[in-house]
């Protein structure tokens, strides 16, 4: 699909690329290294991801996984990846949803945000854990994501993940896991960073993201977008190095 990809930044934008300041540094970064496609895997979707690439002026990215990772579009004209979305399809059903959680206690229903989204309210955080077992004992297939700073609870399909969105669009463009590099700084950031991919956590990221750092998962010291072109610059640098060191022992040995 895409030829001579040899590597691949994805990142989350709201948090990671916007809302810090140095978005324009993120701009240049990926201007000055052509060999690297962007992918951004988000929450929002499909028209608030374009709307806001837009207004920043980000570069277009090769694939985009929206409502966090529950659907995936490929290139310049945006075409739904029919795949992934039968895949989705498979075990997902929000009026099931809807309905076991109408009678719990603490539960509101707010919304229907798109077709793979259900918004509710909840009373603390404990209610949550309540939710999820509510799903398990009848059985409902379904992801449940929540914001303890607005007591938001989202419902999406249990296959609506951005590392599995990510797998499948590297997957697509036959590029390894070691040749894409990702960013984040939120809970639903969270699978991509204990997944196979050196990645980098910005230094606004929620308290249990910023403990996941490991070998190839650095915590920057700059938040937002600043903390991406960072994690990038160490990222080349190392695998630079890597390349050199390889050539090296290629020629003594
Ligand atoms: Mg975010």
């Amino acid at each position: 699909m895409v030829n001579g990809l040899k590597r691949v930044l994805a990142t989350d934008i709201d948090g990671t690329l916007v809302g810090h300041g140095g978005e324009d540094h993120f701009i240049r970064f990926v201007h000055e290294h052509p060999g690297l496609a962007v992918v951004y895997l988000t929450g929002r979707t499909r028209h608030n991801a374009e709307a806001v690439i837009r207004r920043y002026g980000f570069p277009p990215p090769i694939a985009m996984a929206t409502e966090v990772g529950a659907e995936i579009y490929w290139g310049k004209h945006m075409a739904s990846d029919d795949i992934w979305a039968f895949q989705l399809r498979q075990d997902w059903s929000p009026r099931q949803v809807r309905k076991t959680l109408e009678a719990l206690p603490g539960v509101f229903y707010r919304s229907r945000s798109s077709h793979w989204r259900l918004a509710f309210s909840v009373d603390g955080e404990d209610v949550v854990e309540i939710v999820r077992h509510r799903l398990r004992r009848e059985r409902v297939q379904a992801r449940v994501l929540f914001d303890p700073s607005d007591g938001r609870l989202d419902v999406l399909p249990a296959r609506a993940q951005k590392c599995r969105a990510l797998s499948h669009i590297l997957t697509r463009v036959a590029v390894r896991p070691r040749q894409c590099f990702v960013a984040g700084d939120g809970e639903n950031d969270r699978d991509l960073m204990q997944g196979r991919f050196p990645g980098v956590v910005v230094a606004n990221a929620v308290h249990a993201l910023r403990e996941l750092q490991g070998e190839s998962v650095w915590l920057s010291r700059h938040p937002g977008a600043m903390g991406v072109v960072e994690g990038l610059r160490r990222w080349y640098a190392e695998f630079e190095g890597g390349e050199a060191k390889a050539d090296a022992l290629q020629f003594y040995g």
